[in-house]
């Protein structure tokens, strides 16, 4: 089968079109024929070694990358049940998605509801379930609570702008374009700030009368971190779940007590994932969403997967406007 391979940890250069042999599903494996496979920030970092050292993602090489996809069950490995032949189901966070076929874990595969779209349920899987953990479980958002969320244009940007509107939360977001602006304005947010022209922590003060945001989701890293907990209202919540602009510096931890005694965290999705029961909650919260008409999920731009390193320029790039996907079958 064909597949997108990584020999050596580089730049998106590094993503080889490649025959490999196809997967066979061991005991509580399924066997997907994938339609989509998602682009998401962490193949970045898993293409160029930023997560050599992870044991949560890990890297050995070569590999084929590739954290999401969704298409019908090709076969069902031993020991499996639930699942057949045919079942139309989407999944995250196995490795081997930018393939024909991979071998997924048979507890971490959703069906996919009739009537949603396979294009949206693959997004919904990794992007979806983020920004659906941030404001549900690693934050909880509720009515008068008020977020700032960087990137608010970006793919998971624009669902968690939506479903903190959805919580009865303030949002404001950051962006880095006069048009992202715009788009993050009609995902909901309330207010946009333009962090690459404008100091987005006097902006946050301005705009909360002094106070302070309630929580920051912060995945640029590098650029915003530090500048993100003055952001913070007294004994705020910072999450930092990204770093887009690169690793941020370590963070002393006097820092957090100057800013007003804030709390940080460092969350990995795989941990708001934890079980077959966590990820179908999520994913059936999700879907009923969409169904609902209450979420929009953009598709920016969908590449043939040859194209993978186009997506991956695309994505580093600051380009996207929502999902990015490689279409397989
Ligand atoms: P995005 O579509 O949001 O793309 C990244 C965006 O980050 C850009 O469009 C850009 O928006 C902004 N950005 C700021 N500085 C830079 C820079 N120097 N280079 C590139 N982009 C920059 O990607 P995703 O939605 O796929 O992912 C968003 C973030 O969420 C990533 O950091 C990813 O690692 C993180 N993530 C974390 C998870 C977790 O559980 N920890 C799970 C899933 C994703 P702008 O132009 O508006 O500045």
């Amino acid at each position: 089968m064909k597949a997108i391979q990584v020999e050596k940890f580089g730049g998106p250069e590094r993503l080889m079109l490649a025959d490999v042999s196809k997967p066979r599903p061991g005991l509580g494996e399924v066997l997907v024929r994938l339609a989509y496979a998602g682009v998401n920030y962490i193949d970045v970092y898993m293409r160029d070694g930023s997560y050599a050292r992870s044991h949560t993602y890990q890297t050995p090489l070569p590999m084929t990358i590739g954290m999401e996809g969704a298409g019908r069950i090709e076969e069902v490995g031993e020991g499996v049940s639930g699942l057949s032949v045919g079942d139309t189901v989407a999944y995250c966070l196995s490795r081997g998605s930018y393939a024909e076929f991979a071998v997924v874990p048979a507890w971490k595969v959703v069906r996919v509801p009739a009537g949603i779209d396979l294009a949206i349920a693959t997004t919904l899987m990794l992007q979806g379930s983020t920004a659906h953990y941030l404001s549900r479980s690693a934050f909880p958002l509720k009515r008068g609570d008020t977020c700032l969320v960087h990137a608010g244009a970006g793919g998971v940007g624009q669902l968690l702008v939506q479903l903190a509107k959805r919580a009865g939360a303030t949002v404001i977001a950051t962006v880095g374009s006069e048009d992202k602006a715009r788009l993050a304005r009609e995902r909901g947010a309330d207010h946009t700030i333009l962090y690459r022209q404008m100091d987005f922590g006097a902006e946050v003060r301005r705009l909360t009368d002094g106070r302070g945001v309630d929580v920051v989701y912060d995945s640029v890293g590098r650029d915003t971190l530090p500048r993100s907990f003055r952001a913070l209202k007294r004994r705020g919540v910072c999450i930092s779940f990204g770093a887009s602009s690169g690793q941020p510096e370590p963070v002393p931890l006097l820092e957090l007590a100057e800013a007003g005694s804030v709390f940080l965290t460092r969350p990995h999705l795989a941990d708001y994932m934890a079980s077959a029961d966590e990820i179908r909650a999520r994913a059936a919260d999700l879907f009923a969403a969409v169904a609902e008409g209450a979420l929009h999920v953009a598709i920016d731009k969908v590449f043939p997967l040859a194209e993978a390193s186009a997506a991956h320029g695309t994505i580093e790039g600051r380009a996207t406007r929502g999902k990015l996907l490689l279409k397989i079958h």
